[in-house]
């Protein structure tokens, strides 16, 4: 594990929307949240004035980054791989830049590929994209995310394969995107239980992990995910039986809300473990 999370630790994808950029920072201590996915999907930000600015600023207000790195990053292409690797390294550069130890990213498409021979190249690409890092003295986790459409690489099992061959991966656990994947799986605490065990039994410990969460509505055929929804519109999955486990069993993860409301959510969710946490407590 090479992210020390220090408490469970709340904040959005990306910059609030209820602050201007210039004191984004500022307003996610003042409302009580601690984390921020930096969001480099579209474009690896290059400007060194900027990524300075969001070093000091995350720090001075004791938030902690991970970076999303671009969609277009495919690690099954034997065509794309290189170009794919050099983003994934990229976003490496920048991660350091910024002072995140986190880089989550979507794997790749199957295409035309068998599930295990995507999966193979991927790892390779992986085990490139980490070398070429350390090459550069930046030693920080690669987060493979779990993905939600079935056309995507990045099941539970795929992501923590990459995790058991490659140094330095560790997943980016996306609740909704395994709920969408395994067509609406996620309804009750023993759903989070089962799937915790399984991450347990691969990763050898629960602590540290980088959470993605958000309510989502499947597709039309009940598999894939279609949009991301509000906490509590009742899409699924729930937060609350999550928040008790995380409460109960005392796991400190970086939790990030990829709702569209992003920052209100997770003040929601926040609100939520503290509930839950208070009942542990009075037990
Ligand atoms: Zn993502």
């Amino acid at each position: 594990m090479l992210v020390l999370i220090d408490r469970v630790r709340f904040g959005p994808a990306g910059y609030p929307i209820d602050a201007p950029r210039e004191r984004a920072f500022s307003y996610l201590r003042e409302i009580g949240l601690d984390a921020m996915e930096y969001q480099a999907v579209r474009a690896i930000p290059k400007n060194e004035d900027l990524l300075s600015w969001v070093r000091n600023e995350a720090s001075e207000n004791d938030i902690m980054l991970t970076l999303h790195a671009p969609y277009a990053i495919n690690l099954c292409s034997k065509e794309k791989g290189a170009a794919s690797v050099k983003r994934l390294v990229d976003s490496g550069i920048a991660a350091s830049k910024i002072g995140a130890n986190h880089v989550t990213f979507h794997p790749g498409y199957y295409g035309k590929m068998s599930e295990e021979d995507a999966l193979k190249t991927a790892i390779e690409s992986l085990k490139r994209v980490r070398e070429e890092l350390i090459s550069l003295g930046i030693n920080l986790e690669l987060g493979p995310e779990t993905t939600g459409k079935p056309s995507q690489l990045g099941s539970l099992d795929e992501v923590l394969r990459m995790a058991e061959e490659v140094d330095g991966v560790r997943p980016t656990i996306d609740f909704a995107h395994i709920h969408a994947r395994e067509g609406g799986s996620i309804r009750s605490r023993e759903d989070y239980e089962r799937i915790l065990k399984i991450i347990e039994r691969e990763l050898g410990d629960l602590n540290g992990l980088v959470i993605h969460f958000t309510e989502v509505e499947l597709t039309k055929s009940g598999v894939g995910e279609r949009m991301h929804h509000d906490l509590g519109s009742g899409y699924g999955p729930p937060f609350e039986p999550l928040a008790e486990i995380i409460a109960e069993y005392g796991l400190r993860w970086l939790i990030i809300s990829e709702s569209p409301v992003l920052e209100r959510d997770s003040i929601k969710m926040k609100a939520l473990y503290v509930d839950a946490l208070t009942k542990v407590k009075n037990l």
